[in-house]
């Protein structure tokens, strides 16, 4: 006979895997950090990634996603107020990167592997949480515009790149109107001069995150053509209309905003707005490209775990052939996508503008692509477990095609690669050159250059972009993975995406030695 208690025997679930140690176990993230140069930042690693993989990180990353923001546009006597109520939480996980200077090392101490040590901290802290990764992105990228203008640099920089919560600056985005948010040339926004050197903004944006940042750069049409600016958050002319109820990431405040005679200065020259603001959105981009390699990282950690304590037809998930090759082509998926994260952080330390600029074009559009698939098929490695909100896979599903839309979405990416192959003719080479590196190391891949190399140019080139684009990040991430990584990992890499690989995850070759690939990822 059943009694109550029997009902409620746990069996055949798998243990929390918290506390676990974000950075120790992740053996690609270690070896890139030193391949790139940023074997110095070890310690900050190895520290960010303990908080990172606590119970106390964890707490406050689901309780900022479940308390979330709510906008207070008017006081109890009717005054216009415009403020944004976060939960403590939120507060906890934006600190914790603040401090660890995520938004700012490299400006502060621009020594070797800098950006790198910067983008290996980024991408263990974007496992906490991907909402809070955004203003600290935006905090990060806004520098190189703002050099554009020294005196605002001046004012501004010490006080964007402190590591204090308290006393230091988040600085913002808005560039997106109703119209158009890729098409920014269509921007609507007037900036009129003020005479003392100032202008007046008026006009709205679409999509601004994060409206509580202390200062925003922003794009809107003065005398000369369309032009970059930047303007103070507490401006009385600055409304903030509503936030968004979006897909994903719910924590992060994202609105929408009205300029009523703003008080705005001007960044670079008139009428270069857009070649000034792109020098933000390069390295806000390349976070994008570290979130989506964070987001899978995160989803292989949990997906792995689950199938190492889950057994089903009396056999642990880890053991059977078919999640075997789920979970080794979810892993060598993530790898590739590390690899290259970091390897193109590295760019952004040295004078490599040629390859900078293209790999980051490159990859962005791709690693962002295969995130939210990547994510879907993480989750079902879970079953049940995974479509329910505790297990924090629905989270990881619904914030992982965010970073395809922002920055430049899957189409307008490709076609900016299409766009500098013509206009910026250093970019290919320079990328070719880098892929080149593995010649030898396998015969896919050799085969895979070969035809890049003999591609000429498609009759209606625009049609073909993502093909192209796709081509080659595969081939950087081949290369890298070949040079760098295990030969279990690159040879199935190349075997599933160069060779005779299926068309969702799971469907590598056989021959592939998916155990040792998935013993890889998790180590510790
Ligand atoms: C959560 C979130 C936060 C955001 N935060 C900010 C922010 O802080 N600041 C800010 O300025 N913006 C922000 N954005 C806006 C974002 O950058 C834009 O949504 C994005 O740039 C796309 O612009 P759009 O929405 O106007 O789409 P559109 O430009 O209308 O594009 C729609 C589709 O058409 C495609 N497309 C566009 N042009 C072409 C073409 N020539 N050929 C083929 N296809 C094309 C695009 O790839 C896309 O798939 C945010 C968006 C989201 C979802």
């Amino acid at each position: 006979m059943l009694t109550s208690a029997s009902t409620h025997d746990v069996l055949n679930q798998a243990p929390p895997i918290v506390p676990y140690d974000v950075f120790e176990a992740d053996v690609a993230l270690r070896e890139a950090l030193e391949r790139e140069g940023g074997a110095w930042g070890v310690d900050r690693l190895r520290d960010a990634g303990r908080l990172a993989g606590s119970a106390e990180a964890l707490e406050h990353s689901e309780r900022s996603e479940r308390n979330e923001p709510v906008l207070r546009t008017h006081d109890r006597y009717g005054n216009r107020i415009d403020e944004v109520e976060l939960d403590p939480s939120w507060h906890w996980c934006l600190r914790q990167a603040i401090e660890r200077e995520m938004h700012s090392l490299p400006w502060r101490d621009p020594q070797p592997g800098a950006h790198v040590v910067r983008a290996a901290l980024f991408f263990v802290w974007s496992q906490v949480g991907s909402g809070v990764m955004c203003p600290v992105s935006m905090t990060y990228a806004a520098i190189p515009a703002l050099r554009e203008s020294p005196e605002l640099a001046a004012e501004w920089e010490p006080r964007l790149t402190r590591p204090s919560y308290a006393e230091g600056a988040l600085a913002g985005m808005a560039m997106t109107e109703k119209q158009g948010g890729s098409d920014v040339r269509a921007n609507t926004t007037r900036a009129e001069p003020a005479g003392d050197g100032t202008y007046e903004l008026t006009g709205h944006k679409w999509f601004c995150s994060y409206p509580p940042c202390d200062v925003f750069l922003t794009l809107a049409q003065a005398p000369g053509g369309l032009s970059c600016f930047l303007f103070e958050g507490r401006d009385p002319g600055f409304r903030i209309q509503r936030l968004k109820d979006k897909l994903g990431t719910r924590s992060l405040p994202s609105s929408e905003v009205e300029f009523h005679a703003v008080r705005a200065r001007l960044i670079g020259d008139e009428g270069r707005g857009v070649a000034t603001i792109i020098r933000m959105v390069n390295h806000t981009r390349l976070d994008c490209l570290l979130g989506s390699a964070a987001s899978m990282r995160w989803g292989v950690v949990q997906a792995v775990h689950h199938a190492r304590h889950r057994s089903a037809f009396g056999k642990l998930l880890a053991e059977q052939p078919a999640m075997q090759n789920v979970l080794a082509d979810l892993a060598v998926e993530s790898e590739a996508a590390t690899a290259a994260a970091l390897r193109i952080a590295r760019s952004y330390d040295e004078d490599d503008a040629a390859f900078r600029r293209f790999a980051t074009a490159v990859t962005k559009y791709w690693v962002c692509k295969r995130a939210a698939p990547h994510a879907a098929e993480a989750l079902e490695c879970l079953g049940g477990n995974g479509y329910v909100e505790e297990s924090g896979m629905p989270r990881l599903l619904r914030d992982a095609p965010l970073n395809s839309i922002w920055e430049g979405s899957g189409n307008v990416a490709a076609l900016d690669v299409l766009r500098a192959t013509v206009k910026e003719p250093e970019g290919l080479p320079a990328f070719m050159a880098e892929c080149e590196l593995a010649r030898g190391g396998n015969p896919l891949l050799d085969a895979h250059l070969d035809r890049l190399r003999a591609a000429t140019a498609p009759s209606e080139p625009q049609f073909g972009a993502r093909r192209l684009v796709e081509e080659l990040a595969l081939g950087l991430q081949a290369s890298l993975l070949v040079r760098h990584a295990p030969a279990e990992v690159s040879d199935a890499f190349c075997a599933g995406r160069l060779g005779d690989g299926g068309r969702v995850y799971g469907t590598l070759p056989s021959g592939v030695d998916a155990a040792a690939i998935v013993r890889r990822a998790i180590t510790g």
